[in-house]
């Protein structure tokens, strides 16, 4: 991900206060039992970052997106899981939007840039990432490997075999 780009993109952000309030808009038939008060006040009830069938591409974006946030934002943002009747589970992304004086924050700026970059520029946000985390799952059918670098499903074993 190329930091310029970024910046330039959380430079371009609307963050008039329709934008604000949309962004806080409450889903409808959206039903929030997490006790957050914040949450469509100051806080959105974001996006779903990733779910129990995400791909490598969008399981390494989400972990690099928390870590960025981590080290920018440590007090604005946190992640909630739920449960979802067609995928399992979902984990979405909380963030605040809006700060004391009612203006746009920074967070909300920069992750509206990240998906902006996501979806304009390149999918993946860190190649390095990706490439580590494809090494820790099967590529055949997606499960954790072992301590061994083993599939827990025994796919490949053949084919990493010695041939002949
Ligand atoms: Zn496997």
């Amino acid at each position: 991900m190329n930091n310029q780009t970024l910046e330039r993109f959380m430079g371009e952000v609307d963050v008039s206060p329709v934008a604000i309030s949309k962004a806080l808009k409450r889903p409808s038939n959206f039903i929030y039992m997490g006790g957050d008060e914040r949450i469509f006040d100051t806080w959105v009830y974001g996006p779903v970052i990733e779910t129990r069938d995400s791909d490598p591409v969008d399981r390494s974006n989400a972990r690099v997106l928390v870590k960025m946030l981590s080290e920018r934002y440590p007090d604005e943002y946190y992640t909630t899981d739920a449960n979802h009747w067609g995928v399992g589970w979902v984990t979405h992304l909380c963030y605040r939007v809006k700060d004391d004086s009612g203006n746009a924050t920074s967070i909300f700026r920069f992750i509206s840039a990240w998906f902006r970059y996501l979806k304009e520029v390149y999918a993946v946000a860190d190649e390095m990432d990706l490439s580590e985390l494809e090494s820790e799952y099967c590529g055949e059918c997606g499960e954790g490997l072992n301590d061994e670098g083993k599939c827990p499903n025994d796919c490949n074993e053949e084919e990493s075999a010695e041939e002949g």
